[in-house]
């Protein structure tokens, strides 16, 4: 990797939506195509070349792979594709069969249609400053947007941040209009502007500009203060409490999610808009299922046909009817399956479109909420939380396990660390045990319940949560009772503390 001109900045990158105001010219699907064709000549050189390499002794493995490496940018190069889309693909391939090699994805696989764009320019040299994308930048221009309308949040303010651009690629050039919702900083340099797309199922092609930057450092903090964060998933009410704050001066904030997310649209047409319709939603569609299964079941015996078991997943009948409807073997299965799968699909969009508003909210709260603690606090204590993969099949989750699932703390504390960085705030690791048992105000232990409210055996009240923010904070001290209780009762959890004994 090449070094950075300026590597005390930032790499940071900002989207804009984006919206062509007109048809997307032919030679932008011609590169989308030969961009997806070189894709999937990777993977197929990929999977042959394992099925090679399977065979091979050991020792000749690491030669092999890095015959491999060379002929897959000899397929790129052989693309068509120019020194911009060429070494993106790859670069993109690389890093997926990196993932997938760490188990953290599956393999690449090989795309039948173009689903998703990016086609990427770079700026060499450093990159160009901002102010030259909104005046003589050939590839990205754009209309600018007086700093102004970002003073306010008034509805005359916002619109005033729709403008108009052109992005040029090698053939061609696509005319849009974009809203420029959050202003590029002063002082920034910018690396790399994209264009992108992604085909989503019921909404079609969604547009959007990536402008990479470099960032200049920030400032030091304004503020010295410490707050603690609890996190967790409690339900109170019509909500969950995913996280309690207690700061140094005591101040406490708490961040409850919302279970009901319905505007005045959805309350006008009585619209799914909770977290349990999810759960409601996935129920009709298993109920569905069974009822198709059932119907051809009888149908088959009645027919005395059936060769096979039949299929459990939605996917297995959807190809199942597919296989009748290309043989034109029994028109009454077709017949029942193709009105299953017309109610399918619309439970299956309706549901789509209520996990994407609902996550994309929880997104936006807990993103505002990280961005507020580090702009005001100088340092976070924050405990561990494992990013589990919980079980996403939809099935066989408890109560606890789903609303874990819908509050996704996990989620938060990536949020904070990912706005620690650009606020330049110290993240300090706590360890959680026994935070919600011991008495923040004498030490003593409280026996723990299903109770928000606990009390230590001198007698103390407190919410627990808040208690267990307490407890974190006393962390950045010496004199931690909570840390005093656990060295005299599980001192191996000390040691493995980072910076701790
Ligand atoms: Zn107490």
């Amino acid at each position: 990797m090449r070094r950075r001109k300026r590597p005390e900045y930032r790499v940071r990158s900002y989207k804009y939506w984006a919206r062509p105001t007109r048809d997307l010219p032919e030679t932008f699907w011609e590169l989308a195509h030969t961009m997806r064709g070189t894709w999937n000549a990777l993977v197929d050189a990929r999977e042959k070349a394992e099925e090679l390499a399977r065979k091979l002794p050991k020792n000749q493995q690491k030669a092999f792979w890095s015959a491999h490496r060379e002929a897959c940018r000899k397929i790129v190069a052989d693309s068509g594709l120019n020194w911009e889309c060429g070494p993106e693909i790859l670069e993109r391939f690389e890093t997926a069969c990196r993932m997938a090699a760490r188990a953290e994805r599956g393999w690449p696989k090989r795309q039948h249609e173009v689903r998703s764009v990016l086609i990427p320019h770079y700026y060499t040299g450093g990159g160009i400053s901002a102010e030259v994308l909104f005046g003589s930048s050939s590839r990205l221009p754009l209309q600018p947007v007086p700093a102004e309308v970002y003073a306010n949040s008034k509805r005359e303010a916002v619109r005033r941040r729709l403008t108009r651009g052109t992005f040029r690629f090698a053939g061609g050039s696509i005319e849009f209009e974009t809203i420029l919702h959050r202003p590029l900083p002063p002082g920034t340099y910018i690396k790399r502007c994209a264009w992108t797309g992604k085909h989503h199922p019921v909404r079609g092609w969604r547009w959007f500009i990536t402008i990479t930057v470099e960032e200049p450092p920030p400032p030091p903090h304004q503020s010295g203060k410490t707050v603690a964060v609890e996190l967790g998933w409690r339900v109170l009410g019509d909500a969950i409490r995913v996280a309690m704050a207690v700061d140094q001066d005591c101040c406490v904030q708490e961040l409850r999610l919302p279970l009901n997310a319905a505007r005045a649209h959805e309350r006008r047409h009585s619209l799914p808009s909770h977290w349990r319709d999810l759960a409601v939603i996935d129920a009709e569609i298993a109920e569905l299922l069974n009822k198709v299964r059932t119907e051809l079941h009888s149908l088959f015996s009645y027919l005395g046909t059936m060769a096979h078991p039949l299929p459990t997943s939605q996917g297995a009948f959807v190809r199942l009817l597919r296989c009748l409807d290309e043989s034109g073997a029994s028109p009454e299965a077709a017949a029942v399956l193709r009105k299953w799968k017309g109610q399918n699909d619309r439970l299956r969009s309706i549901r789509t479109c209520l996990a994407e508003r609902l996550i994309g909210r929880r997104r936006w709260l807990y993103r505002n909420f990280a961005a507020r603690l580090c702009r005001n606090y100088k340092t976070i204590v924050l405990k561990k939380v494992a990013i589990q993969r919980l079980n996403q099949s939809r099935r066989g989750l408890d109560a606890a396990g789903r609303y874990r699932q819908w509050a996704s703390p996990g989620e938060l504390a990536l949020y904070i660390r990912q706005a620690a960085l650009s606020t330049g705030t110290v993240i300090h690791e706590a360890e959680s045990a026994f935070s919600t048992t011991t008495c923040a105000d004498c030490g003593a232990q409280a026996t723990q319940t299903g109770n928000v409210v606990l009390t230590c055996s001198n007698g103390h009240t407190w919410d627990q949560d808040q208690n267990a923010a307490r407890n974190l904070l006393s962390q950045v001290h010496s004199d931690s009772r909570q840390l005093s209780y656990l060295r005299t009762r599980w001192p191996q959890k000390l040691e493995k503390l980072p910076g701790r004994k």
